[in-house]
This record gives structure tokens, C-alpha cells and sequence, in this order.
């Protein structure tokens, strides 16, 4: 039998709205325009990569003229508004690395990592691992308005497939994840055990056969709305296919592609 391909965002589209999860990778529909909180996340996470390539050689000051060097105008309503969330974005991408250890031992920025289990093959992309004495810790940095707390790095999928997917790939122990919240500089962390990971491999191995199933449905001519129903919620009012998806126009209008970068 042949190997399910996952990514922690395709899991997680899936658990979000099967609907969706039809657009995006069965139909895979290209959606014009992009979201302006999509854009500061990339500028973000360009930056730290670049910038954690020498933290100790570099200064707060450079994190922030390389969030402005890696900046997108994409979704954002004019150029001031963007200018004013670039600069925003900046400031505190220095703050947050006036307070990172600058002795951490980087081991990898960026990195791609996979595993495969009898039934998938994940990967993903690890915003930063580094190398701690008891092996190899996760970070991931999020950009949105909340601060994660611990149980949302505990129970995050895609924090535990990245671990499991880690170890794999470096033979050593990577229990550890961490979740870096640039906008209040704030720190959530988890400290996985053995059981707690295979479980979760599990639940993405239960997952890719349920979308595995439903697409096997769809083409023996089973309907859509019972292989990939559409699971409307707030969600749908920043989804990229709300314009063609009545039971999301239900729930409300779709959002500026702003929204999520103002207060
Ligand atoms: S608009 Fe809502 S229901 Fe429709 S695909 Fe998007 S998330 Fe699903």
C-alpha cells in the first residue's frame, strides 16, 4: 500500500473543514491575493532565520532592519498601513531578541524534516531546532494577536510530529518544543514523553486514512457534502475560499485581508 503524504498544516486544514481541505489539495484551487498577517509572518520568521544564523555577531537592531529588508506589502490596505505594521513588526522583533539567550546553540534554521511510519510520510518545515545537553529542542514562532500558553504548546500536532520527525532524522532525543511568541516576546513550552508523541503519530496516521477515505469516496461517486462536508465557524470569514462556498457566506463576510494586523 502506498504512503500517505502529511504536513502538519494539511492535518490540520482536514480537522478544520474537510471543505476546505477539497479546494486546497483535491481540487488544489489557486486563490488570488494574500492575507497582510501572512505577510508579517513571513518577514518575521525571514528575519530570525537570517538573523539566528549569528546571534551572537548580530544585534536586536539588525532582527529588526531584516524584518523591514524581508517585507511584503501583500494584503495590507495601503502603504501606510503597511509602513506602520512594518515598523510595529520591527520593534518588537528587536524586543524579542533583546531577551533570546544569544548563547543558544543553534543547530538548524528552516529545517525540513520528515519520518515515515508504515502508513504516511510526514514533513514539515522546523522553524528552529536547537541543541540543548539533553538533545534537540523545537521552536516554532508564532506572529498572531495571543500569546500561546503551555497547553497550546503541549497539545499542539504539528510541535510533536516535528519532534517525532526530529528524532528520526538525528538519532538523538528531541523531547523538548517550544513555542516563541514574537509580539510579547513570551515563551510557551512542553516537554513531550515517548508515549505522548507516538500518540500523536497515531492520530495523524487516523487522520490521513479519514481523508484518504473520503477522497476514495468522492470518486466512487459518493457526494461531497458526506465525503467533504463543509464544517462551517468563524473560520470561514478569513478562509481563502469563502467566495465559493455558500455554507461559509452563511456565517458572515469574508474579512479585509487586514483584519488580523489591527488592534
Ligand atoms: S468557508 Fe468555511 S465551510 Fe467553506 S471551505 Fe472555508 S472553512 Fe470550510
Amino acid at each position: 500500500m502506498a504512503l500517505i503524504k502529511v504536513s502538519p498544516s494539511k492535518l490540520g486544514t482536514w480537522q478544520d473543514c474537510p471543505r476546505k481541505f477539497y479546494f486546497q489539495y483535491i481540487q488544489r484551487v489557486r486563490v488570488p491575493g494574500s492575507w497582510a498577517h501572512f505577510s508579517m509572518g513571513n518577514a518575521v520568521h525571514n528575519a530570525l532565520r537570517d538573523w539566528f544564523a549569528s546571534p551572537r555577531e548580530s544585534t536586536p537592531d539588525d532582527a529588526a532592519a531584516l524584518v523591514k529588508y524581508h517585507w511584503q506589502d501583500g494584503g495590507f490596505a495601503d502603504a501606510e498601513q503597511s509602513q506602520a505594521i512594518r515598523d510595529r513588526t520591527a520593534a518588537q522583533t528587536r524586543s524579542y531578541c533583546q531577551t533570546v539567550d544569544t548563547e543558544v546553540d543553534v543547530h538548524s534554521r528552516e529545517r525540513t524534516v520528515t519520518m515515515r511510519t508504515d502508513q504516511i510520510i510526514i514533513s514539515g518545515r522546523v522553524d528552529r531546532l536547537d541543541q540543548t545537553a539533553e538533545g534537540l529542542q523545537v521552536i516554532d514562532y508564532k506572529t498572531g494577536r495571543q500569546p500561546p500558553a503551555e497547553d497550546d504548546a503541549r497539545g499542539s500536532m504539528a510541535l510533536a510530529l516535528y519532534a517525532a520527525s526530529v528524532q528520526s532524522m538525528f538519532k538523538q532525543p528531541c523531547t523538548q518544543v517550544s513555542l516563541h511568541h514574537i509580539p510579547s516576546a513570551s515563551l510557551a513550552h512542553w516537554r513531550h514523553s515517548d508515549q505522548a508523541l507516538a500518540r500523536q503519530i497515531q492520530r495523524a496516521e487516523s487522520l490521513a486514512a479519514e481523508f484518504t477515505a473520503a477522497q476514495r469516496g468522492l470518486e466512487s461517486g459518493a457526494p461531497l457534502d458526506l465525503t467533504f462536508a463543509a464544517t462551517p465557524s468563524k473560520l470561514c470569514q478569513w478562509c481563502d475560499y469563502w467566495s465559493m462556498c455558500p455554507a461559509g457566506q452563511d456565517v458572515g463576510p469574508m474579512h479585509p485581508r487586514w483584519q488580523a494586523v489591527v488592534d
